[in-house]
């Protein structure tokens, strides 16, 4: 199926037909909703898609733009994660836990996002409550990768990503706790930003491990992201980790003029950690991004070695932490006030076994079992806290590299998009292709992956751009700039519909 423009156009190009009432937000939602149900079925990227209700809010999205009430995504369709409460609502966090839950409220983000007149176009598939590196735990069945259906989407915004790619809808918000936007924005070519901790309220985000999960934007540009995120990020009482700051326009910061049209990353100084190289690396993969990199020099950046010596480390310290939060945040899970009940039970220990032995999947209860070892009497001393402690080291490791630069750069992930399956069997070989992305989240960084190329089998590689606290506007201007230069985020799948 060819794309039509108004499919393939970045956000900017809808809201100046929006303004110019060359189409409607009925018009253009409508065609978007079109598209999910013709092709959806081939990728499985939506949980949840309210034909009537999310018309309604197109309505509505008119009725502000004929009042000239218009904020910068007012009529502008997109998609939540399933992770994100919305109001009146089914919410699942993919699991058959919260099969049953309508959120009686907002996540602070849709709040946010309503505000600015944003149409929720649906909800989308992801790894069961987060957990995962390629939405294949879902308990609405896998997603497929829109560049090579049979090949995962990455995980855990899988959907989010898969719909990105795939034209079902211009932007989408995800979360990231160890790489959930980055990576399923490097295995579907599109780019994903995770800002950093605290900059986005986790309220009304389903919790997997609080002091990681952080929401994130999806677009097929910098410039989509940009726009997306400046509209999630802002100060909210409601979560304590929130923080109180200025919002941001990185839309208009991103624009900034230049001095040297020619060398526009100039006085960029860019780190390439030695340990994100390492020796077995793919040489598709590493041929992908030494060549990005070159053109980030070309563009005026100056790139240096820098040492990450901890960086190693990320995934058992990431995964003991994760598992720890999670198995206190899910106990919540029980099957009393909401999601699942077992239909039949003995007493009341028995309702909470059976229910939470119903409700999760096998990933989820193996995490909430290590999860709950590693924090138990005996063994916090040995795992828990000496995975705080190296987290503060690997923390310690990025603050000594941007002493001598702005921005760290590598690969996103060690491999491509996987054949759906294949390494099901295998949970600790999957958690250690996360090795580039959980060292971010461990330190409250922001991270973003943009495309920057293909393996031989046609599946995308993604480049990984590291920030310190709160360069956001550096992290997407510098995407801005590399985007302008080159064409991989103007690359489309070739999606077609399923054969009836
Ligand atoms: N893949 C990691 C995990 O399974 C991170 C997931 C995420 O970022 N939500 O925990």
């Amino acid at each position: 199926m060819t794309l039509s423009p108004i499919f393939d156009a970045p956000v900017s190009v809808l809201r100046r037909a929006l303004d110019e009432k060359e189409i409607s937000s009925i018009e253009l939602t409508g065609l978007f909703l079109d598209r999910i149900e013709a092709l959806d079925p081939g990728l499985n990227a939506f949980i949840t898609v309210d034909r009537e209700r999310t018309l309604a809010e197109a309505r509505a999205a008119d009725e502000r733009i004929a009042r000239n009430e218009t904020k910068p995504l007012t009529g502008i369709p997109l998609a939540y994660k399933d992770v994100f409460c919305t109001e009146g609502m089914l919410t699942t966090c993919a699991s058959k836990m919260l099969s049953n839950f309508v959120s009686p409220y907002d996540a602070h983000v849709v709040s946010l996002l309503k505000q600015a007149g944003a149409v929720n176009l649906g909800k989308t598939n992801m790894d069961e409550c987060a957990m995962g590196s390629s939405s294949e735990t879902s308990y609405y069945g896998p997603v497929n990768n829109p560049w090579e259906p049979g090949h995962v989407a990455g995980g855990s915004s899988g959907g989010s990503a898969a719909a990105v790619a795939a034209r079902l809808a211009p932007i989408a918000t995800g979360s990231d706790t160890g790489g959930s936007v980055r990576q399923p924005a490097a295995f579907c070519g599109i780019t994903g930003i995770k800002p950093t901790y605290g900059l986005v309220s986790r309220y009304g985000m389903i919790a997997y491990a609080s002091s990681l999960d952080q929401g994130g934007a999806f677009g097929a540009s910098a410039e989509d992201c940009a726009l997306l995120l400046s509209a999630m990020t802002g100060f909210d009482p409601r979560d304590s980790t929130s923080l109180d700051r200025p919002t941001e326009n990185y839309a208009a910061a991103i624009e900034a003029p230049v001095s040297d049209a020619a060398r526009p990353l100039a006085g960029l100084t860019i780190g390439i950690p030695k340990e994100f190289f390492p020796d077995e690396m793919g040489s598709e993969i590493r041929a992908a991004v030494e060549e990005a990199l070159a053109q980030y020099r070309a563009l005026g950046a100056s790139l240096r070695d820098i040492d990450l010596p901890n960086a190693r480390l990320a995934i058992p310290v990431c995964y003991v932490i994760a598992m720890a939060e999670a198995s206190s945040n899910l106990s919540r899970f029980d099957g009393v006030r909401y999601g699942h009940r077992a239909a039949e039970y003995a007493d009341l220990v028995d309702m909470y076994c059976k229910s939470r032995s119903e409700g999760f999947g096998a990933e989820v209860q193996r995490r909430i079992l290590a999860g709950t070892f590693v924090l138990s009497h005996g063994y916090y001393d040995a795992y828990y806290l000496q995975a705080q402690k190296l987290r503060r080291l690997i923390a310690g490791d990025f603050q000594r590299a941007f002493a001598g630069c702005d921005l760290i750069a590598g690969p996103t992930s060690p491999v491509t998009a996987w054949v759906l399956g294949s390494m099901s069997d295998d949970p600790v070989q999957m958690y250690l292709a996360d090795i580039y992305t959980t060292p971010v989240n461990l330190a409250g960084l922001p991270g973003l992956s943009h495309p920057c190329g293909f393996d031989a089998a046609g599946l995308p590689i993604g480049l990984q751009l590291i920030g310190n606290y709160f360069s956001e506007a550096r992290l997407l201007t510098a995407t801005h700039r590399f985007q302008q230069a080159t064409d991989w985020h103007l690359r489309r799948p070739p999606v077609s519909a399923p054969a009836a």
